[in-house]
């Protein structure tokens, strides 16, 4: 039976090492409530005074570990329950030399596309370095009373770079803290993860990885396009445009035949389909982009390689967004036919394919 109490501002003890209680204290007081840390003599006085005084009875005994003394838990436990307090008992954190690192992949933004085993190294974490691309709004509540460092951009200002987020995840480690390093997407899909792991290794600190839903896939499919289909396409390639390619790989990636799937491309797109095409790739072939992929403001736009630049100064894309090109984007049923902004992109752009925006 799982019961919820509303702590705020009622008194917890915690009866541990500060070692292991520091995850308990963290969330105690995340939730609002006073923590203090107390040794299991320390707890019996407290609920015997107040017993007598009946001032500031503590609502929660927390146990995580009475010294290996099992008979001074069972004591604090019935002195709580004399004054009406609950008590309950908790594991107490791992005490190590040296933290666990999870390098954990997010999904594309949305909760639900968060694996359980992100969902249960942020429960553990004392310490999580986010951005702008994973899952953010919950980790509070995921990780309660951890650490939070968001490394990400915000508006105005820098992203922590990548020596500083590798130096502060292997700093939190080696005081013997439990790190998740939470990204967007899947940590080793243009995700730098392997950076992450490679200092973790030079430090002698034990990691994890845990993968998860890369946009390159799952955004396409937000949008009701396969990244493979039979009979249509059955390869694909993932690619990155943070920089333009050179005539030689954009040979490649026009011969390729198969769906290429563009991350980080919105800046570069003019120069990607301006080559695809004069590396032979037809005009007519379809083209998306989805953007915001999984949240409330995602917006798709079906076009095509020789029609999308026409388009571009009205429809302004903005980053994240992911493009695909290939014979698969004819797959999509328009997942927003009641947005009139996507119909109508759709509509003007590919009139050929106007069958995409039913
Ligand atoms: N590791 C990530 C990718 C990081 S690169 C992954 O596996 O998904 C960042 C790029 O991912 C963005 O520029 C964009 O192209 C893409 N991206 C990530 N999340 C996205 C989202 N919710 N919607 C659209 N594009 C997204």
């Amino acid at each position: 039976m799982q019961l919820s109490i509303d702590l705020t501002g009622r008194r917890v003890l915690v009866v541990g090492t500060p070692a292991g209680a520091r995850r308990i204290l963290a969330r105690y007081r995340a939730a609002g409530a006073r923590v203090e840390r107390v040794d299991a003599p320390i707890a019996l006085s407290i609920l015997r005074s107040a017993g007598m005084t009946r001032v500031d009875v503590p609502s929660l005994v927390v146990i995580a570990d009475a010294a290996g003394d099992a008979a001074a838990g069972a004591a604090v436990t019935d002195a709580a329950s004399a004054v009406g307090a609950w008590s309950t008992r908790e594991d107490p954190a791992p005490v190590r030399s040296r933290g666990h690192v999870s390098i954990v992949g997010g999904g594309p933004g949305d909760p639900d596309l968060m694996t359980l085993a992100a969902r249960r190294a942020l429960a553990e974490a004392d310490v999580v370095l986010f951005d702008r691309l994973g899952p953010q709004d919950g980790i509070a509540g995921w990780a309660p009373g951890a650490e939070l460092i968001d490394v990400g951009k915000t508006p105005g200002h820098h992203a922590v770079p990548q020596d500083e987020i590798e130096r502060l995840i292997v700093d939190r480690a080696l005081r013997g803290l439990d790190v998740v390093r939470l990204k967007g997407g899947d940590p080793f899909v243009f995700g730098r993860g392997s950076e992450e792991v490679r200092a973790c290794r030079a430090a002698g600190v034990p990691f994890t990885i845990v993968p998860g839903v890369t946009s390159a896939v799952s955004v396409p499919a937000a949008a009701g396009i396969p990244v493979t289909h039979r009979e249509v396409s059955r390869s694909f390639t993932v690619v990155s445009g943070h920089a333009p390619f050179s005539d030689e790989e954009l040979g490649h990636l026009a011969g390729i035949g198969g769906t290429l799937v563009v991350l980080m491309g919105v800046g570069t797109l003019p120069h990607l389909v301006a080559g695809l095409q004069r590396a032979g790739m037809s005009a007519d072939m379809p083209l998306a982009i989805v953007e915001r992929g999984w949240s409330d403001a995602q917006r798709t736009t079906v076009s095509s390689v020789g029609a999308v630049r026409e388009l571009l100064p009205r429809l302004a894309p903005r980053s994240p967004a992911v493009i695909v090109i290939g014979e698969v984007v004819r797959q999509a049923t328009c997942e927003n036919a009641e947005d009139p902004e996507s119909i109508a992109h759709a509509v003007d752009a590919l009139a050929p394919y106007s069958d995409l925006t039913t």
